[in-house]
């Protein structure tokens, strides 16, 4: 057997588990072996009084009374045991376990690991250990599963793995990286996390395996990096100077000092030779569009054609329009391509851009995924995109494209996890906001001082503005957050009768659904849009003053800070209402970040302090990847000791050729392949 052996090698292991520990993105025995234990159950056999109080404990003693079994249902049953365990008589139970009445017998002892009530000195039974065999651990492992596979199949498929397998484990992490951050083996951290004899032990391998899953992470991010700086050597755009000049001449704005360094840096790496991998980050409204419009036509001064994607159908006509109007003394041929364009005009379209004759195309992601060719594409821009996936770059790759890259990010990530996140790209970010921005007054109210908010909300209405009315995802089941939507959209309704048209949005609708009450919604034929967090995503109505959001302690502070950039867009001054019930201190002290703070790395910075990051950044959320057992804010120090490590390594050796990274070297080539194999 060998770690890269599937899973159906193993014992037990048919079709059906196969699926089943794919879903839990187990596909070799390898994955398997580096599936670890999120926590331990303690079997290590107490005293009495060092149990406490509806704790979960084991207890050894001698059994004083046959089993007694009680049915009460077809499937519901009691098994009622009386064990002495030092002095005193203990009454252990086991609900639905009928069977293991036959475990007990008078006078034999039993250890039993369970939940203990002090009080009524019982012992609600969980596990039957044996009490002979040297094999029963003292600490258990418990494994994140599915409802497709039992927590004992898992722990004994790793056991069966373990001992077919264990010795294939190499060292993908160098051994003088082990010895100076004193890192135990692979092997030392598979069998510690999995068999750990000691606390002390488990803590040991669990320190290790969260430094080599950062330590691989980064080195993915290395190699990808040296990858596009080498094999795929990028494009030189010798972009006409003078011509950006007299572009950013006619702005009806002087840019800001962060946009002409940010324009530079671009640029810069625009005219270098090799491609161009860049993020671009800047709090909502810090024109990030003004400088993606700018340096698109630096590409196009060059005679090359630019692609600039976002996110949805509304966006993508936003900005065709305003792009169509910056330009329209200038010599670029702009499209706009998306889901409503009809057969005739896509022809059109792809006709003009396989010939070169359109420079500058907008449109929704599918924009290089569909049949869509390019003369000559020198320049992609994704817009309010987190991250732009392994995957699409390669789709550019394999259409023999290596356009220069530029993603756009609205998400304040903190300085020091930006590292993490966009890892393999370089950054720009703008820092600053356009002067004699409209400021943004934010509150906070509780739910008993809705009217007041309310009376806030129909002053606007009446002044001829908008208002967005934002309720959180946050119930278990999409059906009952639906109602709740729904339940805000009738109170509105019922409260803005005669002042207001009001419509509601949410994640179930289908897309052209959401479209349609967008577009009306830009177009002042509705004025509350009720909405489940959709909006979040880069809409632009200046005419919208008011940012109404419920349930405001169920959001993460930078979602917060995202959802309030969609007003104080117009010449109007705009508000944020909170409205929160929060259930304790944090809670008080984050509705307080925002009501004080405006600036959105300081935001993200506080959100970090007060929550950590398991709940604000959801992965999916922030584009910070995932991690399986590390926390990249917990274990942040780690993490940073980890990304030095890997930098200094490629500086070193930028191909890996010593023998000593030839385990690593394949450990990366393996997970290039896995990447690949996804589209
Ligand atoms: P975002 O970074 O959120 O995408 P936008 O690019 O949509 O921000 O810019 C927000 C608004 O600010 C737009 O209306 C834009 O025209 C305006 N703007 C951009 N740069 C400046 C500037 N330097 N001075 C004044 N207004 C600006
Ligand atoms: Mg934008």
């Amino acid at each position: 057997m060998t770690l890269h052996d599937s899973v159906t090698v193993l014992p037990g292991v048919g079709p059906k588990r196969q699926q089943a520990l794919a879903e839990l993105g187990l596909r070799t025995v390898g994955d398997v072996l580096f599936y670890f234990p999120f926590r331990y159950d303690d079997l290590q056999v107490k005293d009495l009084a060092e149990a406490a109080d509806q704790e979960k404990v084991t207890l050894k003693g001698v059994v004083v009374a046959p089993a007694v079994v009680t049915r009460f249902g077809p499937r519901k049953s009691r098994v009622n045991v009386r064990v002495q365990v030092d002095h005193a008589i203990v009454l252990v139970t086991f609900f639905n376990q009928p069977w293991l009445k036959d475990k007990f017998e008078q006078g034999t002892e039993a250890a039993i690991y369970g939940k203990w009530d002090a009080k009524r000195h019982t012992l609600l039974g969980m596990k039957v250990l044996a009490t002979q065999t040297e094999d029963t651990p003292s600490l258990a492992g418990i494994y994140p599963t599915n409802k497709n596979i039992r927590q004992s199949t898992l722990v004994q498929l790793v056991k069966d793995a373990w001992a077919d397998a264990g010795s294939e484990i190499q060292n993908v992490v160098p051994a003088a990286v082990r010895e100076r951050f004193k890192l135990m083996s692979d092997q030392e951290i598979v069998h510690g996390m999995h068999f750990p004899d000691t606390p002390a032990e488990a803590k040991a391998a669990r320190r290790s395996a969260i430094f080599r899953e950062f330590f691989l992470f980064e080195c993915q991010i290395q190699a990808l990096r040296e990858d596009s700086q080498t094999v795929s050597n990028g494009l030189a755009i010798p972009y006409d100077n003078a011509a950006l000049k007299a572009l950013i001449q006619t702005l009806p704005f002087e840019l800001t000092t962060a946009q002409k360094r940010v324009v530079n840096e671009i640029c810069l790496d625009m005219k270098s030779p090799h491609h161009m991998n860049r993020l671009l980050q800047g709090d909502v409204g810090s024109g990030k569009t003004i400088v993606a419009a700018i340096v698109m036509y630096a590409a196009i001064t060059a005679r090359y054609q630019a692609a600039l994607m976002v996110p949805t159908e509304v966006l993508a006509e936003q900005h065709y329009a305003k792009l169509t109007k910056l330009f329209a003394d200038f010599p670029v041929k702009l499209a706009l391509l998306t889901g409503n364009t009809t057969t005739a005009a896509r022809r059109d379209i792809t006709a003009g851009l396989r010939s070169g004759e359109i420079d500058l195309v907008i449109g929704t992601h599918a924009l290089i995924q569909k049949n869509v060719d390019f003369a000559n594409l020198g320049l992609v821009i994704i817009d309010e995109q987190h991250r732009f996936g392994v995957n699409q770059r390669k789709i550019l790759r394999d259409k023999g494209l290596k356009p220069d890259l530029l993603a756009m990010t609205a998400t304040p990530i903190p300085r020091t996890l930006a590292i993490t996140a966009y890892g393999e790209m370089d950054v720009s970010t703008i820092d600053e906001l356009p002067a004699g921005r409209q400021p943004i007054t934010t509150t906070w109210v509780r739910k008993n001082q809705l009217r007041g908010a309310f009376d806030r909300v129909r002053q606007e209405l009446q002044a001829g503005h908008q208002v967005f009315a934002i309720t959180p995802l946050i119930a278990e089941s999409e059906k009952i957050d639906l109602q709740n939507a729904e339940q805000l959209y009738e109170e509105l309704s019922r409260e803005f009768d005669g002042v207001a048209k009001v419509a509601l949005l949410h994640g179930q609708m289908k897309a052209e659904e959401k479209d349609d009450i967008m577009r009306a919604f830009s177009q002042n034929e509705v004025q509350v849009l009720v909405s489940t967090t959709v909006v979040e995503v880069g809409v632009d109505v200046p005419n919208a003053t008011v940012m109404l959001i419920f349930d405001a302690d169920r959001f993460g502070l930078a979602q917060l800070h995202q959802l309030r950039g969609r007003v104080g867009r117009g010449h109007a001054a705009a508000y944020c209402i909170l409205v929160a019930d929060p259930k304790n201190d944090t809670g008080v002290a984050r509705m307080q970040v925002m009501v004080e703070t405006t600036n959105g790395f300081t935001i993200a910075e506080k959100d970090l302090e007060l929550r950590g990051s398991g709940d604000i950044f959801g992965a999916a959320q922030s584009g910070l990847p995932s991690f399986k057992i590390a926390d990249p804010v917990n274990d942040y120090n780690t993490l940073n000791a980890a990304q030095q490590t890997a930098v200094q390594l490629f500086k070193a050796d930028p191909s890996l050729s010593a023998a000593e990274f030839a385990p690593l070297r394949a450990y990366l080539a393996a997970q290039q392949q896995k990447v690949g194999s996804l589209d």
